[in-house]
């Protein structure tokens, strides 16, 4: 007879390792099943011979001074966050870099035109966009806008991450280049996960009510040995990699977990952390009882979005005042509509609102600075360069780089490259859940995370995992606070039924 477990939890990704993690603590006996043959899911960590170390998933923390758990978490492991020195966004248009007065315009005008956007204001209709409002003939985007209040040409890349579209700072600039205007705010798509023609304008703005923000740092050494700390902190955690759960079943003193190698693990409760992208792909068989009509439904009517990493190494920094530059915004060249499957790699870089992470800078959050590159790709050009070979995206992208940033100089080849592929990764399927996208009746609402994270089963199934965290979806904060919960949840269950 295989031993049995308080919790079985599913997935060794953020929320599954504080869940485990907490639990443990708490007495219970936990075994933790994970498909990949690694600890973090969605958190991943490149590095190279010299130990440098960049994150392809989540990489930064959030609100770390204005409350996110993960600083407690880091600390507490004797983990060093290292917050970011401001430095300057140089913004590119078709013809070179804009002026800093230009690009201070562009985005005074994108934060007055998001500010519009923002609860509350009259309730537009469900199938209303955010692109709708942000491109309407009386946009705030394309018009002026008000005094400064600091320097707006200083930028965090972190605004890039999900979860965390920033605003810029509003200054006192006149007129306004459309185009130029409408490629800035493409770039919002990078952090949404999803084109803004899909994006609900009646809930827009609502996740910058409830999200951490302010200051951001990065995990120092990356964000996956971070999360394996976490679960390795507790060491009557048994953890078991490479094993896909293929079923779960309800049992009438607990639960049954199948795995594909046709393992079953048993235990009065189980956790899920199997991501959304995931869920929607997963058999009805797969939970037996099936699950309710209506979680169904919102599994399904649930958006996950694309966000992708291009990262680019060089054996030495080539690129304008490398030293200073935070980062690179490069606006695009030609019309995004013209994009499709038959588009080049250079029309799909040269049509896209691409910003790039200068690892060179002072900015870096790495221990030295280093010549590395990291961009960030939005849905269009992310599932468009995809459809490629991995080397043939880096290349194009190199030559990309040389012809807008023109260097004086030769340049070498990039020595390493990666092209990160979630969208595919057949345990993510997708970077994470997107805001609340449009519906024709009023269908989706912020509301859909709270159900997907609702228990089921008399309590014994559970939900954790970004997906479930109505206040912090999308982010390693919602995950971690979405593990606390159902840690704290399934505890409570536990120790009930042992009384
Ligand atoms: C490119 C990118 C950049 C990001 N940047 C940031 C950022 O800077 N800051 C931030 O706060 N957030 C960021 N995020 C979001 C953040 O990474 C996620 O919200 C968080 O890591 C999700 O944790 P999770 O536990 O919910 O899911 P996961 O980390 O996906 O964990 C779920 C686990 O379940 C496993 N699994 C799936 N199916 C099965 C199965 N059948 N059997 C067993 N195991 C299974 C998976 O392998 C995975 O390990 C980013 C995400 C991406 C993709």
């Amino acid at each position: 007879m295989s031993k049995s477990y308080d919790t079985v939890i599913i997935g060794a990704g953020w929320s599954g390792a504080v869940a485990a993690k907490q639990l443990s603590s708490a007495g219970h006996s936990v075994l933790v099943l994970e498909a990949r043959d690694r600890i973090g899911g969605r958190a991943r960590t490149w590095s190279d011979k010299d130990k440098n170390t960049i994150d392809l998933g989540c990489s930064w923390i959030h609100g770390y001074k204005e409350g996110n758990p993960a600083k407690g978490l880091a600390q507490d492991l004797g983990i060093k966050a290292i917050l970011p020195k401001a430095a300057e966004g140089v913004v590119y248009g078709p013809d070179g870099p804009l002026l800093s007065s230009q690009a201070a315009s562009l985005r005074s005008s994108l934060s007055s035109a998001q500010a519009s956007t923002k609860l509350p204001h009259p309730s537009p209709p469900s199938t209303a966009s955010l692109a709708s409002a942000l491109f309407s003939p009386s946009s705030p985007l394309f018009s002026t806008s008000s005094a400064p209040s600091s320097d707006p040409s200083t930028t965090n890349v972190s605004s890039t991450s999900p979860a965390n579209p920033s605003e810029s700072t509003p200054s006192s600039i006149t007129s306004v280049d459309e185009t130029l205007a409408e490629g800035l705010a493409r770039t919002l798509e990078i952090p949404l996960g999803l084109k803004l023609e899909k994006a609900s304008l009646k809930w827009s703005g609502w996740e910058s009510t409830t999200s951490f923000a302010g200051s951001d740092a990065a995990p120092e050494g990356g964000y996956q040995s971070f999360v394996e700390k976490v679960l390795k902190s507790s060491d009557t955690v048994e953890i078991k990699l490479n094993q896909k759960v293929s079923g779960i079943k309800e049992t009438s003193d607990g639960v049954e977990v199948n795995t594909s190698k046709g393992e079953k693990y048993t235990g009065r409760t189980v956790i899920s952390t199997i991501p959304l992208g995931v869920l929607k792909t997963l058999p009805s068989s797969f939970f037996e009882p099936g699950l309710p009509q209506k979680l169904q439904g919102i599994i399904k009517g649930t958006n996950v979005g694309t966000l992708e990493k291009l990262l680019v190494k060089y054996d030495k920094p080539w690129w304008p005042n490398y030293e200073n530059t935070g980062s690179y915004t490069f606006l695009p060249t030609s019309s995004t509509t013209e994009l499709n499957e038959t588009s080049t790699l250079d029309e799909i870089f040269n049509a896209s609102s691409l910003v790039t992470a200068n690892f060179a800078s002072i900015s870096s959050t790495l221990s030295s600075p280093q010549p590395i590159l990291l961009t960030y790709l939005s849905e269009t050009p992310a599932k468009l360069l995809l459809a490629h070979p991995k080397q043939d995206v880096i290349q194009a992208f190199h030559q990309f780089l040389v012809k807008r940033l023109n260097p004086s100089g030769e340049v070498d080849e990039p020595v390493d490259g990666e092209l990160t592929d979630w969208l595919k990764d057949e345990y993510s399927l997708g970077a994470t859940t997107t805001p609340t996208i449009i519906s024709e009746n009023d269908e989706r609402s912020p509301m859909d995370f709270k159900e997907l994270g609702r228990p089921i089963w008399s309590g014994k199934l559970g939900f954790a995992g970004e997906h479930t965290e109505m206040e912090h979806r999308g982010s390693v904060a919602g995950a971690i606070v979405s593990g606390l919960r159902e840690a704290d949840r399934v505890g409570r269950l536990l120790d009930l039924s042992k009384e």
